[in-house]
């Protein structure tokens, strides 16, 4: 493997409160040095920065890659490798696939699925419980020893207390982050949207917001019970931000993560009943939108993810109550969070890798997320002022289902580094 040296980038490293022009040095898969004029061997790759970004590489802690069971919409090389393309370094591979990443074999098939791509990372995440049934307990210790770097049913609540009670109990023995998707299904049933002014408009059943800030509320309770990290996915509420702020004064141990929809669409996005607009949770109103920001400003939330959910074309060209729920979201998450949170002073750059790296490696105990000399050689390096419009023909995922066709953003990742190695480097 060929050293690489960064050439005069803007190296942001929150982990080290860092950001200033400098030059990165990489070498035997980890960083070298970083600093001012770093002589490099004649065999190395150089890579001019300048007037790029240069920061320890995006991790993404909520992806579905569709592999074992619906290899047609996704795989773990296609996933990993459209992470790539959008600047992410590494992802957490959600796991209701089919059969459900829930047994030791099953870990070991997407870790080696992701070493023979090597493009992105991907850490497996295995389900709470068998089956993603909501019955019985998984095996947390043969899951972690297989590689699995949380436990999460996502795609579908914890609905039993007790469940969720004892999982938060059993990760906190393996220092793992219990990962829920907060969702009462009592409340929710039958619903296609957000409950409101928009929902009566188009004729839908709507999904209240209540119906996400009673099991948040739960598990702030229940993390308060037993001692164990439970990591909120997805939040898309201002009642969900509230009581996620309260709880972190308490001091309990919660984090939680935001997506790039829940901060750029609200709930009129469905008009003309589009179904890619159509997501659990659904987009909310304005003012949940702004929470959302104001979260994510103030560390509240404490990551951004995509929740990447590739669908059929015909999927999603059903009617809006029969269409399924998700969008991709890998290619298109760092130009809308430069776009709608760098561009209008919600979050500073810094604040943005933050979001984007050093926070997901922290709350789920990954690698990277840092530039720090002897860290992995995990490295993003993004234009910030392309101006490109997103078109999904261009996309490395296999899967199309995306509001966002036709947006013009701002940012983009330019080069991808993972273990020391190039694996996407955009062409002029
Ligand atoms: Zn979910």
């Amino acid at each position: 493997m060929k050293p690489v040296l960064i050439r005069g980038g803007r190296v942001i490293d929150p982990s080290r409160g860092a950001d200033g022009v400098a030059d990165l040095y990489l070498e035997d898969g980890k960083v070298a040095a970083v600093g001012r004029d770093i002589g490099s061997p004649d065999e190395a790759v150089v890579i001019d920065a300048a007037g790029k970004l240069v920061t320890p590489g995006f991790i993404d802690l909520h992806v579905h890659l569709r592999e074992p069971g619906q290899e047609d919409l996704e795989t773990v090389a296609t996933g990993a490798m459209a992470a790539a393309a959008g600047g992410f370094t590494a992802v957490c591979a959600m796991p209701n696939t089919d059969p459900v990443t829930d047994n030791q074999a099953a870990i070991g098939f997407i870790v080696s699925q992701a070493q023979r791509a090597g493009k992105a990372r991907v850490y497996p995440i295995g389900a709470i419980s068998l089956g993603q049934k909501g019955q019985q307990l998984a095996e947390f210790g043969e899951l972690v020893g297989a590689g699995a770097v949380a436990v999460s049913d996502d795609g579908k609540p914890v609905v039993s207390s007790h469940l969720m009670r004892t999982a938060l109990e059993y990760a906190r023995t393996f220092s793992i982050p219990v990962a829920d998707h907060c969702e009462d299904p009592t409340l929710s049933a039958g619903g296609a949207m957000h409950e409101g002014i928009v929902s009566t408009r188009l004729g839908l059943k709507g999904i209240p917001a209540a119906a996400e800030e009673i099991m948040v509320a739960r598990d702030i309770l229940l993390a308060d019970l037993t001692g164990g990290h439970v990591h909120l996915c997805h939040m898309s509420t201002r009642g969900s931000v509230e009581l996620i702020r309260h709880a972190k004064d308490k001091g309990i141990r919660v984090t939680a993560e935001a997506c790039p929809h829940h901060f750029t669409l609200t709930h009129e996005q469905c008009e003309g009943y589009n179904t890619n607009a159509k997501m659990n949770p659904p987009l909310r109103e304005a003012e949940d939108r702004e929470a959302i920001r104001q979260g994510l400003r103030d560390g509240t939330i404490d990551a951004i993810c995509t929740d990447h959910a590739p669908h059929h074309y015909d999927a999603k060209e059903r009617e809006f109550d029969d269409a399924p729920n998700g969008i991709i979201g890998l290619e298109t998450a760092l130009g809308l969070a430069i776009t709608e949170l760098v561009e209008p002073g919600v979050l500073t750059l810094c604040d943005l890798v933050n979001r984007m790296s050093t926070m997901p490696a922290r709350i789920f105990n990954l690698p990277g997320g840092t530039l720090a000399p002897g860290a992995p050689a995990d490295v993003t390096i993004t234009d910030p002022k392309a101006d490109w419009t997103v078109d999904p023909a261009e996309f490395f995922s296999k899967s199309r289902n995306t509001p966002f066709a036709g947006r013009r953003l701002t940012g983009r990742a330019h080069v991808t580094i993972v273990r020391g190695n190039v694996v996407y480097q955009r062409e002029r």
